[in-house]
C-alpha cells in the first residue's frame, strides 16, 4: 500500500488551497496525494469575497471593485466599504492556476479517483479510492457530506441560480456590483438578487434565497426573467452561462477533527459562516493556520478561543433563528445592518474580526424585539441539545420524598 505524508481527499477549493499553502511552506517537499473524482475543468462556481490587502490569488482575480450597491427597505445606494475591495474569482481560473502551479512540485501528485472511504487508524489516515488503499500521516478530507438534519439546530440553505447574460443595450455599470437587491417579492423568506457586472453589457445576475426549500428550475428562472424585465433595460439578451448552488447555513456542530490523523476541511469541516454562507476567505484563513502549525510543531491544529468563537457562533445562531422563524422581515434586518453601521465594519464583523464591544454595538442596530426573542430561543434550543433527555438531578436521592 502506498504511503504519503499527506493525502488531500477532494481537490476543490479547500483541497487545492491547502496544497497551495503547503507548496509555499517548508513542507513543499513532503509527499502529497490529491484525490478528486472530477478533473475540475468546468467553470462550476464563482467566488466573491472581500479583502483589504492583495491576497494569494490576486493575479487570477476576474474582477475587483472598490464599492458595492445595495437596495434595501429604507436605503438604496452605494455602500462605502472603506479600504476593502470586493473581489471575484472564477472557479475555472482557480482550478487551472492551482493545477498548473502544483505541477511544478514532483512530490505533489493529483489523481482522478472517487474516494470511497476515509478512516482514522493507529498507523495513520487510511483512504480507499477507486478500490486502491492509501495511507498517510494526515488525511485532509473535503469530501465528507454534512447531514445537517437535527431539529434542535437551525438548518437553512442558501440556494441560488444565476445567469451570465449579454445584453443588447448597455445597462450595467461595471464599477458597481450589487451585493443585495431586495426589490423582489420576499414570499416571507429572505430573497434578493445579486449582480456582478463585467462590462456595460455583460453581468452575472443571480437570484438567491435563504430558506429550507429548494425551488424547481423553472421557479428560479421565472424569478430571474421577472427581475431582468422589471429592473434592467437590457433590450434583448442572451444567456452565456448558468450557475446553480446550494450552501448550508447551519449552526449544527460539525467535526473538524474526525480522528487523530483525519482532519475535515472546507464545507465538510464546518468552515462556512452559518449566517452568510461565505466560505472562501474563512477556508483560506483556517488552512493557512493549519499549515503554520504543521510547520511549527508537526500538528494540523487550529488555535480556537472557545469563548470568542462560541459567542460568534451564538450570534450566527440568533440571526439564523430570526430568519428561520420569520421573526422580522429579513430585507429590513439586512438593511438596518448596512444602513446603521459602517459597511466596512459589517465586513469586519462577518469576518469575525470585531471585538466583543463592537459586536454588542452592532447588535443594537438590529430590530431589538425580534432578536431578543431569538436570543432566548437559541439558549432554549442549546439546552435541549445539551440535555436531550431533560435536566435531571444526578443523584436520585435528592428528589423530594426519596430521601
Ligand atoms: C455555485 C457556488 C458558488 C459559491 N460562491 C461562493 C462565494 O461567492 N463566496 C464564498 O465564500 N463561498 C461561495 N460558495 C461556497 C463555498 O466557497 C464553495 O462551495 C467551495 O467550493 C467549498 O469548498 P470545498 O473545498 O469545501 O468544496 P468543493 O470546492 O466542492 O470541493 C470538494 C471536492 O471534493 C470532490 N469530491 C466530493 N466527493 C468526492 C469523492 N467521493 N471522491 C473524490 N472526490 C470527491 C468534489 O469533486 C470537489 O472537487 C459557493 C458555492 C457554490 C456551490
Amino acid at each position: 500500500m502506498k504511503r504519503y505524508d499527506f493525502i488531500i481527499a477532494g481537490g476543490g477549493m479547500a483541497g487545492l488551497s491547502l496544497a497551495y499553502y503547503l507548496s509555499q511552506s517548508p513542507l513543499r517537499d513532503r509527499s502529497i496525494l490529491i484525490l478528486d473524482k472530477e478533473n475540475k475543468s468546468r467553470n462550476d462556481r464563482t467566488w466573491c469575497f472581500w479583502e483589504e490587502q492583495p491576497g494569494p490569488f490576486e493575479p487570477i482575480l476576474y474582477r475587483k471593485w472598490n464599492t458595492v450597491e445595495f437596495f434595501g427597505t429604507t436605503y438604496q445606494g452605494l455602500l462605502d466599504i472603506g479600504t476593502y475591495q470586493y473581489k471575484m474569482l472564477r472557479g475555472i481560473d482557480f482550478y487551472d492556476h492551482l493545477k498548473h502551479h502544483l505541477a511544478q512540485f514532483p512530490s505533489i501528485e493529483i489523481r482522478q479517483a472517487t474516494v470511497n472511504r476515509v478512516k482514522d487508524t493507529p498507523q495513520g489516515g487510511f483512504v480507499i479510492a477507486d478500490d486502491e488503499p492509501y495511507m498517510a500521516d494526515y488525511v485532509f478530507d473535503s469530501t465528507h457530506a454534512l447531514k445537517l438534519d437535527q431539529p434542535e439546530n437551525h438548518n437553512l440553505l442558501q440556494h441560488f441560480k444565476g445567469w451570465t447574460i449579454t445584453t443588447e443595450k448597455p445597462c450595467f455599470d461595471p464599477t458597481r456590483p450589487c451585493m443585495m437587491d431586495f426589490r423582489v417579492e420576499q414570499h416571507n423568506d429572505c430573497r434578493f438578487v445579486y449582480i456582478l457586472p463585467f462590462d456595460e453589457r455583460t453581468a452575472l445576475v443571480e437570484y438567491t434565497i435563504f430558506n429550507d426549500q429548494l425551488l424547481s428550475d423553472e421557479e428560479y428562472e421565472t424569478a430571474l426573467r421577472g427581475y431582468i424585465d422589471r429592473f434592467l433595460d437590457t433590450g434583448t439578451y442572451t444567456i452565456q452561462e448558468k450557475e446553480f448552488g446550494v450552501i448550508p447555513m447551519s449552526d449544527e456542530p460539525t467535526t473538524e477533527r474526525a480522528g487523530r490523523h483525519v482532519v475535515r476541511i472546507g464545507t465538510s469541516g464546518g468552515y462556512t459562516k452559518p449566517s452568510t454562507g461565505y466560505t472562501f476567505q474563512r477556508t483560506q484563513r483556517y488552512l493557512h493556520e493549519i499549515v503554520q502549525n504543521l510547520v511549527r510543531n508537526g500538528k494540523p491544529k487550529r488555535r480556537k478561543s472557545w469563548f470568542r468563537q462560541g459567542f460568534k457562533m451564538y450570534m450566527d445562531s440568533v440571526l439564523l433563528n430570526v430568519l428561520q422563524y420569520h421573526r422580522h422581515p429579513a430585507d429590513d434586518v439586512f438593511t438596518r445592518l448596512y444602513q446603521n453601521n459602517a459597511p466596512a465594519q459589517i465586513f469586519r464583523f462577518l469576518d469575525e474580526d470585531t471585538t466583543f464591544a463592537e459586536d454588542l454595538k452592532i447588535m443594537t442596530t438590529v430590530p431589538m424585539g425580534a432578536f431578543t426573542i431569538a436570543a432566548f430561543d437559541v439558549i432554549r434550543k442549546r439546552v435541549i441539545r445539551a440535555y436531550p433527555d431533560g435536566i435531571r438531578p444526578r443523584n436520585k436521592h435528592w428528589l423530594p420524598g426519596k430521601a
